[in-house]
């Protein structure tokens, strides 16, 4: 099978590690020979989505090989797909170790392939014990390896219907924030609410540096996605927009419950508090760090819409938490 373009390589490598196909891993295994290393880092990926579909024995075989590519970050992708196979990637066990002490190797790789190393010592372990354990949604039996992929992806103990349903439904999640992105705060930030543009300007003012929704934080084993995280002051904020919507309220208590019971810090804002964010920002951050508000933030919070900020949807109030 050909593939005209780089673009075109990679999206088929994408849509292949989620399509569950078994059959997937012939294709594949020619991708990780293309000439783009994004092509063959997304093949890399793939393959370990394939865990507990495609044949075993060869994927781990593919992988392997890829453990000595010329590029760091395919590298990287192949050591965390191979853990996703679980007892059955003992074969690249040497590689993985010597990949751990090779002071040649990237840090990352080096971390990485130390913790693929004991996710695949784990479960031939629990091969070798036959121990079982029980998936924690549904209660059902789980092997080793489905445990493997489960622990690799969300630090719990799923069967892999489950790790099937929770990534689907993860996946589905993260398609629809992307979609809700529309409004572009002055630092360039793309976010989905007006309120969220005031906090993200807000923190830029300031100079607090944050991180905006762009990655899921697994706490408590459940992996949530934080509107803001603030890592100078281990930090979680909410601007929680939707407050009359039922399931929204539903599952904004959830959240905030996994908050509290990891212990994390957490300051909420709501959707009827926007028009006042900026003092409230002020009083409610405050709290936690030194904020200076000698730069006439209270003068007057910019009209919105008064620099060049596209305002596609500026009366939209999104959120699909
Ligand atoms: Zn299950």
């Amino acid at each position: 099978m050909r593939f005209a373009g780089d673009k075109e390589a990679a999206d088929k490598a994408v849509q292949l590690g989620e399509s569950g196909d078994a059959n997937a891993l012939n294709v594949l295994g020619s991708f990780l020979k293309h000439c783009s290393p994004n092509v063959r880092r997304l093949a890399a990926s793939a393959i370990g989505k394939l865990a507990g579909k495609a044949d075993t024995a060869q994927a781990v075989r593919l992988l392997q090989v890829c453990l000595s590519d010329p590029h760091p970050q395919v590298r990287q992708y192949s050591v965390k797909a191979l853990s996703a196979y679980g007892s059955s990637a003992e074969p690249a066990l040497v590689d993985l170790l010597d990949m751990t002490q090779n002071a040649d190797e990237t840090d990352y790789n080096r971390r990485d392939a130390a913790k693929a190393l004991g996710i695949i010592q784990e479960a031939l372990k629990n091969v070798a014990e036959a121990v079982t354990k029980t998936c924690q949604k549904c209660g059902s039996d789980v092997l080793p390896d489905e445990e493997a992929r489960a622990q690799k992806a969300f630090q719990r103990v799923y069967c892999d219907h489950c790790f099937d349903e929770v990534f689907l439904t993860r996946r589905n999640w993260e398609t629809q924030v992307e979609l809700h992105k529309t409004i572009q705060a002055k630092d360039g930030t793309v976010v989905q609410s007006e309120g969220e543009r005031i906090i993200t300007e807000f923190l830029a003012r300031h100079s607090v540096p944050y991180r905006y929704d762009n990655r899921f934080r697994i706490i408590k084993g459940y992996a949530i996605r934080p509107d803001f995280y603030l890592p100078e002051s281990d930090l979680y904020i909410e601007y929680w927009g939707m407050e009359d919507n039922l399931d929204y309220q539903i599952g904004m208590l959830e959240k905030k419950k996994l908050y509290q019971q990891a212990g994390k810090r957490l300051v909420s804002f709501y959707g009827h508090e926007k028009a006042d964010l900026p003092r409230l920002l002020l009083e409610r951050l405050g709290r936690y760090m030194r904020l200076s508000d000698d730069e006439g933030w209270s003068r007057a919070e910019p009209e919105s819409g008064a620099d060049s900020i596209p305002r596609r949807a500026a009366s939209q109030e999104k959120g699909v938490r």
